[in-house]
């Protein structure tokens, strides 16, 4: 007899299966620098970690402390291989999948974004980051002959997304599907990743071009975003109990190609900026980054109190991130903080961030050109049909 199982097929991993996903939030604190060490040597930490109950604890004043509780609590001890592992490793295993995946930074300049996602470690492999550790990942799963892996490095600075493969390439427009809801910047320099070398040589390119277009800009670019996109075209051997139960229903499958998209987002500087003595391109300047993220937080907060409106469409951030945050998206935010009590308020807030995108929900859905889910539905229509009519 016919088990309702044997429609259950998807190729969905095991804790994800059609539940809703909450955004993963970890927050990293980077040790003290040099100049913590020596001028605030006799000021305690602003914050004291419990790792192991996945605490935080944020210093009110000498004895009184604010507790908040992340998914992952990383100390100024943990290693960039940890950090890969629990914050972006499913979200890459996810990707493989089919899913959208998304990586953020989010923190105050100075507190470990760019080390934590973009660091190469050419030097010294055991200091690379997010970024190019989820390549090996992703480069170590697929196969060269049948999967395809392409990326483009975009610089978002006030309201305008620049090409990082391509300084010429400054104003590139976000499209996206009407009737899928996929966001895509089809203007972008869109490179073959073949292996490991060649993407530690984009994104050196990359970086070039960003300290060269912040220099002409006359800006730093921590004021900016920098955007990673990685797209995924992997094809899928079915499985035997795929074939056999469409077999029964007398359908032939072909074989299907799933698409993978993963965003890596090194934020820019969440730190509140000096409205006062700002003029002209400064003042425009802060307004324009205070827009997108603050734009991000809007959205965040939206998603976390399952309001029926999201403002994505407010910043060009927002409509980037459309699709990777919220809706079909699997994401991961790192919140970075540092130690001394001199930041202790940008601390808080982004404490407070990171607290807020806990509460935020996504509805995993995985993504095939030939649509999975519709014929899952119908092969479990025709299955329950086919019971009741045993069951008579
Ligand atoms: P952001 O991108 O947030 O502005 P950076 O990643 O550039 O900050 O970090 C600022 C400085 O602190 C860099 O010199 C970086 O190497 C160092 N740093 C940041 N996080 C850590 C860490 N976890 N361990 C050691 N050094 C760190
Ligand atoms: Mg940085």
């Amino acid at each position: 007899t016919l088990r309702r199982s044997a429609a259950g097929s998807l190729p969905l991993s095991k804790d994800d299966a059609g539940v809703p996903g909450r955004v993963r939030v970890a927050v990293r604190l980077r040790p003290r620098n040099q100049e913590e060490l020596v001028e605030d040597a006799d000021f305690a930490d602003c914050v004291e970690l419990q790792p192991e109950l996945k605490r935080l604890r944020l210093r009110k004043n000498n004895w009184d402390f604010d507790t908040y509780e992340f998914d992952e609590v990383l100390t100024e001890f943990a290693s960039q291989r940890r950090v890969y592992e629990v914050v972006a490793k499913p979200v890459v295993e996810s990707v493989l999948e089919g899913y959208n995946g998304t990586v953020m930074a989010y923190g105050q300049t100075g507190t470990g974004k760019t080390h934590t996602l973009g660091r190469l470690g050419e030097e010294d492999t055991s200091a690379r980051g997010i970024m190019v550790r989820s390549m090996e990942d992703i480069l170590a799963s697929i196969s060269p002959q049948t999967d395809s892996l392409s990326v483009s490095y975009l610089q978002l600075y006030m309201e305008t997304i620049q090409d990082l493969l391509d300084p010429a390439n400054d104003n590139i427009a976000i499209v996206e599907d009407p009737k899928t809801g996929d966001v895509s910047v089809p203007g972008a320099t869109s490179v073959d990743i073949r292996d490991e070398h060649s993407f530690m040589e984009l994104l050196r390119i990359g970086e070039a071009h960003r300290i060269a277009a912040n220099t002409k800009l006359n800006t730093e670019s921590s004021r900016s975003h920098a955007i990673l996109m990685v797209h995924i075209r992997k094809s899928v051997v079915q499985t035997g109990a795929e074939t056999s139960s469409s077999s029964q229903l007398g359908k032939s499958f072909k074989p299907l190609v799933r698409k993978g998209k993963l965003v890596v987002v090194d934020l820019a500087g969440s730190e509140r900026m000096h409205k006062s003595g700002s003029e002209g391109h400064v003042l425009e300047e802060t307004k324009s980054i205070n827009l997108s993220l603050s734009a991000l937080g809007k959205c965040i907060n939206a998603l976390a109190e399952n309001s029926t409106h999201v403002p994505v469409r407010d910043s060009k951030l927002t409509r980037l991130l459309k699709d990777s945050f919220g809706g079909t998206a699997r994401t991961s935010l790192v919140v970075t903080i540092g130690p001394s009590p001199r930041h202790r308020g940008e601390t808080a807030s982004t404490i407070l961030f990171g607290q807020r995108a806990m509460k935020v929900e996504n509805m995993l859905k995985i993504k095939e050109e030939f649509d999975y889910r519709g014929l899952s539905r119908k092969l479990e229509m025709q299955l329950d049909a086919v019971i009741a009519e045993n069951e008579r």
